[in-house]
């Protein structure tokens, strides 16, 4: 039976898309590696930022919806998305998020089991963390050279995706025993869970029976994606998780992966990505991310999509500048 790898890549919802830019590829230095649209509502971007080859496991991806409503964290979503960086890089975060320019609200420094971390929320209220650990010189990652983060202290893709729930005995059932990981730790009241490739981040949950029931929206984290390994792993997945009593989608074609979606018991939207083909398979890696992708039944809209869609500017130079 195939095991999930680690985290693929997580999608939240945020407000004025030139602001989620500017923090994200301006503040945390990420490369924006796809400009795109919602396949569900093509007059909004969908946005993904990762490494500079945008690597499953560096992704992080915004529906913008400047007028969207607010939404609510607590059970059943994912409350945290947690980074990784090198040892001593945090007290170069603390100093860049907490600067006069700095559009993140930082909340506290402490430790998660046993590393340093740094939490904060961005400038539309996703409750962001860094974690400062050893792994994060073990993966899989390569540098943005156009950051205005310096290399040393690069965000190197997630550590972890943080998730309250009013019962963990049937998420705990299911990432077990159908996905394939492991109870790797706990540290307090959190229960920590790792794939087959832990450095690619973990999932981390909590029982938290009163918390009040979560509300998507703006600031909010509308799903988790996990490594699913190829098509024939993703299909055997995808098998077991409706065995197992859930009703997954059929798999769709997203052009840079295929996925597969289901709610898990605890009601946190689960989706299953496949590792290729990759971000590189509709435009160069060179200049990733400069201009807007659209999926080929839409391309005969383009004009229109355009007008629509305000104008994006890059915090960093593009490929023809550099
Ligand atoms: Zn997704």
């Amino acid at each position: 039976m195939p095991s999930i790898g680690g985290i693929h890549h997580v999608t939240a919802v945020a407000g004025d898309p030139q602001e989620n830019l500017d923090f994200y590829a301006g503040e945390l230095g990420l490369r924006l590696v796809k400009r795109s649209v919602n396949q569900d509502d093509p007059t909004t971007y969908h946005l993904f930022y990762a490494d500079r080859e945008g690597r499953p496991g560096t992704d992080l991806t915004f529906f913008p919806f400047p007028d969207g409503r607010r939404g609510r964290t607590g059970a059943g979503i994912v409350g945290e998305v947690a980074f990784q960086v090198r040892p001593d890089s945090l007290d170069y975060w603390s100093d860049r998020l907490r600067g006069p320019d700095s559009e993140a609200d930082v909340k506290q420094r402490g430790e998660r089991f046993g590393d340093p971390v740094l939490t904060f929320s961005g400038p539309h209220g996703l409750d962001l963390a860094i974690v400062e650990t050893e792994q994060a010189t073990e993966r899989e990652w390569t540098a943005w050279e156009r950051s205005p983060v310096p290399e040393q202290h690069q965000l190197r893709g997630f550590h972890a995706v943080r998730a309250r729930e009013t019962s963990l005995e049937g998420t705990q059932t299911l990432v077990t025993d159908v996905l394939g990981m492991e109870h790797v730790g706990e540290d307090g009241s959190w229960h920590r869970y790792a794939g087959t490739d832990p450095a690619s981040g973990y999932l981390e949950l909590r029982a938290a029976p009163q918390a009040q029931r979560a509300r998507g929206g703006r600031g909010t984290v509308h799903h988790v994606a996990w490594r699913a390994g190829d098509e024939s792993d993703e299909k055997r997945l995808r098998e077991a998780v409706a065995d197992h009593g859930l009703n997954p989608t059929d798999v769709i074609d997203r052009f840079w992966f295929r996925s597969v979606y289901f709610r898990e018991p605890g009601g946190v939207l689960f989706e299953l990505a496949t590792e290729e083909p990759g971000f590189t398979a509709d435009e160069p890696l060179e200049s990733l991310g400069e201009r807007l992708v659209l999926p080929p039944w839409l391309e005969d809209d383009r004009d229109e999509i355009e007008n629509v869609l305000a104008d994006l500017e890059l915090p960093y130079p593009t490929s023809q500048e550099a």
